[in-house]
């Protein structure tokens, strides 16, 4: 297949590569730094949106936030200007429920399917292609994309109309919040008792408070490894989502606006390009003392 990729970061590069690898013709937008991987295959480099929509079948996005992802669909020389009858938009970003909602109209006045298809897992996900994916749109849209969402993940589930797989997406990352929070809170009240953060974390790995961020977030805190992984200013704007979200429904997140005030002491205090499990240094910062010396 013909496809477009726009959004090469940190996730969106071993995303397309996984494409490629598999036979596809990937189409992307020349930025000044490309993935050195990217540039050595035989995709194709577009001068903008819109020429890699004219080129390509499927159109995908992986892009930092809401109007990244406005800007490359419908700003000028974007993607909606290259688009015409019967392809489709596949947006992986984690970007706004609402906001998603009316692009994927726009998107479909023209003709076309879109697809809201954010992920879970990561840049070890992305690499493994074992990544989790929520995807929101019409049936008929999923069976056709369902074979690229293969090359990219495992766990695949077609959750419900537009917007809906980027409201599970936002559920997820109040679930991660919360649990980096609980597990810096842990770890922090280990150490300034006086006990070995690493062992705790070991002896606590079999039992009920086990986690895969106990495991992957709980030793980076230890080990002070706060290269991202997943950037503490993308999850503030995932718990921005979360609350504005809730202040509409009228839902008290109480937890979640926690997490997200010490995320903010994080950027405040210059952290906001660090790994997501460094919200244990706001906990710290409180504390006067740190779970582990670097
Ligand atoms: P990133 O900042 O590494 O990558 C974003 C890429 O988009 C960059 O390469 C940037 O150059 C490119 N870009 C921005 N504007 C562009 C434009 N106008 N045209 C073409 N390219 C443009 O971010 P990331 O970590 O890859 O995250 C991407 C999305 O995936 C975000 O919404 C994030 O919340 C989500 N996500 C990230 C992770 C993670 O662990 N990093 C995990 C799950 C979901």
């Amino acid at each position: 297949m013909k496809i477009g990729f726009i959004g090469l970061g940190i996730m969106g590069a071993p995303m397309a590569l996984q494409l490629v690898n598999a036979g596809h013709q990937l189409y992307y937008v020349k930025r000044n730094k490309i993935n050195a991987d990217i540039a050595a295959s035989n995709a194709i480099a577009c001068a903008t949106g819109q020429e890699v929509a004219e080129q390509a079948e499927v159109i995908i996005t992986m892009l930092p936030d809401t109007p990244d992802v406005e800007a490359v669909l419908f700003g000028k020389d974007g993607v909606a200007a290259g688009l015409s009858a019967g392809k489709t938009v596949i947006d992986m970003s984690s970007i706004s429920p609402i906001e998603t909602k009316a692009f994927a109209k726009t998107i479909n006045a023209l003709g076309c399917d879109y697809l809201d298809a954010p992920v879970s897992g990561g840049e070890v996900g992305a690499k493994a292609a074992s990544l989790t994916i929520m995807v929101g749109g019409t049936e008929e849209a999923f069976a056709k994309a369902k074979p690229l969402f293969e090359l990219m993940g495992k766990n695949i589930t077609h959750v419900g109309g537009n917007g809906d797989g980027q409201t599970t997406k936002v559920a997820n990352q109040i679930i991660v919040a919360l649990n980096i929070a609980a597990v810096g809170e842990a770890l922090l009240f280990a150490s300034k008792a006086g006990a070995d953060p690493a062992k705790v974390r070991q002896a606590l790995m079999g039992g009920f408070a086990s986690s895969r961020i106990l495991e992957v977030h709980g030793e980076r805190m230890v080990k002070r490894t706060f290269n991202p992984g997943f950037r503490i200013g993308l999850h503030q704007k995932d718990l921005g989502l979360a609350l504005q979200g809730a202040r509409e429904l009228g839902v008290a997140l109480p937890q979640t606006a926690g997490a997200a005030q010490l995320m903010q002491v994080c950027a405040a205090n210059g952290w906001k390009d660090l790994d997501h499990s460094a919200l244990v240094k706001a906990l710290e910062l409180m504390a006067s003392h740190e779970v582990a010396k670097a």
